[in-house]
């Protein structure tokens, strides 16, 4: 009886650990992690924590009480598949059942790495590395207009620090939002007083001198200078130690799961940003790298391992993907799925400080962005779960709650 054995103790490992426990697992339960510090959460990096008015975001979890062995700073460093084993720095580890959770990492800037001063925002250690920068007031250049950028930029501005946010794309969000809802969004960095700068590359990062700050230099040949550089450019599923395990991996190396959140060996699934799942609802495979998947996959993959009573046909994972943001003073809220072919409905004024966007696939609502507007969000989100047929002329009215026809 080796039990389960969980590799990454994020949100959607920790989830899972205590899924099996909610869910009647009686047997045992490890849970491995490559950080040495006590699971936390992610999200309050960029806000609270980075800002220092909450100290950490350790999940309130009692390990102990669910029997759950944690073993952290430990790397898993391969699987052997047909023998059940888990290889981990710290040896080897066998297993029953395997749940990959290992997330994601940053993407690197090219060139910028281990260059003095360039930062990454991904862990409780970078963030913990930044706090003293923003406390310096530093001039701050953030490369990558996404949801991190915007949320590094707006705690610098809070903090007081000069900031100017280098894109290489034409807006904001670019691989998120399409161009008309992000481009009210670009106003949003001037009205916080940081610095835009659209269409611009990241040429190199020059060190700082003694005495001086270090410069990016951006490939129109401009130098800003740079008393720290956070790089905020994306993130791709952290699975290169599954290379040569047998075990399927997709083209963005994530681990392609099937809707039970099963990977393509035997006692092995994923969950959470490493893992894609096909999704019924959308009619295409999702990648999802935001804390609610990592929150109610962990339940799909619990009950397959604990196996469902027989007279309940388990169900399958296809949630409405749902995110949130706070950035420049603003609750930015997703829910749902788009596509470019789908008709895209405002509610309301995007130079207001609330609106909302509605995305409709024939008359079914898919996806909802809202600005200040959490109602719209609770609303649509049920709407987009139901599926139900949608009226388009009720819905760009702001003042009327959002409901079916
Ligand atoms: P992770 O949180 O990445 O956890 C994976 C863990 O596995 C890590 O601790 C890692 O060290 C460990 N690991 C990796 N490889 C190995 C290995 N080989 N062996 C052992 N352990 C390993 N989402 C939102 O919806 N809203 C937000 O506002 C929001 N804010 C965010 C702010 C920041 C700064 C960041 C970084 C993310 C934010 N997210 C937000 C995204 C959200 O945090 C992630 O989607 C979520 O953390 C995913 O959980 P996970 O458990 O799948 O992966």
């Amino acid at each position: 009886e080796h039990g389960v054995v969980v590799v990454g103790a994020g949100m959607a490992g920790v989830q899972t650990a205590v899924a099996l426990r909610e869910q009647g697992f009686t047997g045992a339960v490890t849970l491995i992690g490559a950080e040495p510090h006590q699971p936390y959460d992610r999200p309050p990096l960029s806000k609270a924590v980075l800002l220092g008015t909450a100290e950490g975001s350790a999940f309130d979890v009692d390990f102990e009480a669910l029997d759950i062995t944690l073993r952290l700073g430990c790397e898993a460093l391969g699987v052997r598949p047909g023998e059940h084993v888990l290889d981990t720095s710290a040896g080897p580890v066998p297993y029953d059942a395997l749940v990959l959770a290992t997330g994601a990492e940053p993407i690197r800037l090219a060139g910028a790495e281990g260059v003095p001063g360039v930062h990454l925002l991904r862990t409780l250690d970078d963030a913990e590395r930044l706090r003293p920068v923003l406390a310096r007031q530093h001039d701050i250049v953030v490369v990558g207009a996404g949801w991190i950028g915007a949320e590094f930029a707006t705690a610098a501005r809070e903090a007081g620090c000069a900031v100017t946010v280098v894109e290489a794309a034409d807006r904001p969000l670019a691989g998120a939002l399409p161009a008309e809802v992000a481009a009210p969004m670009t106003a949003w960095y001037a009205e916080a007083g940081a610095v835009l700068r659209t269409h611009a590359r990241v040429e190199r990062v020059e060190p700082a001198a003694p005495g001086g700050p270090g410069h990016v230099v951006l490939d129109d040949g401009s130098r800003l200078p740079a008393g720290a550089v956070v790089v905020g450019i994306g993130a791709r599923p952290a699975t290169a130690w599954l290379a040569g395990s047998g075990i399927d991996l997709g083209p963005h190396g994530e681990v392609p799961a099937d809707d039970r959140l099963r990977t393509s060996v035997p006692d092995v699934y994923a969950v959470g940003d490493c893992a894609s799942f096909p999704s019924a609802r959308y009619g295409e495979r999702l990648l999802v790298h935001h804390w609610d998947n990592a929150l109610q996959g962990p339940r799909t993959v619990a009950a397959a391992i604990v196996g469902a009573p027989a007279d309940e046909a388990p169900e399958a994972y296809d949630p409405v993907p749902y995110f949130w943001s706070e950035q420049f003073g603003r609750f930015v809220q997703y829910a749902g799925h788009h596509t470019a072919a789908d008709t895209t409905l405002w509610r309301g004024d995007p130079t207001g400080p609330a609106w909302s966007v509605c995305w409709l696939r024939e008359d079914r609502l898919v996806a909802l962005l809202a600005v200040g507007r959490p109602r719209d969000l609770a609303q649509g989100r049920r709407l987009i779960q139901a599926g139900t047929g949608m009226d388009p002329r009720l819905l760009t009215d702001p003042a009327r709650p959002l409901k079916a026809a």
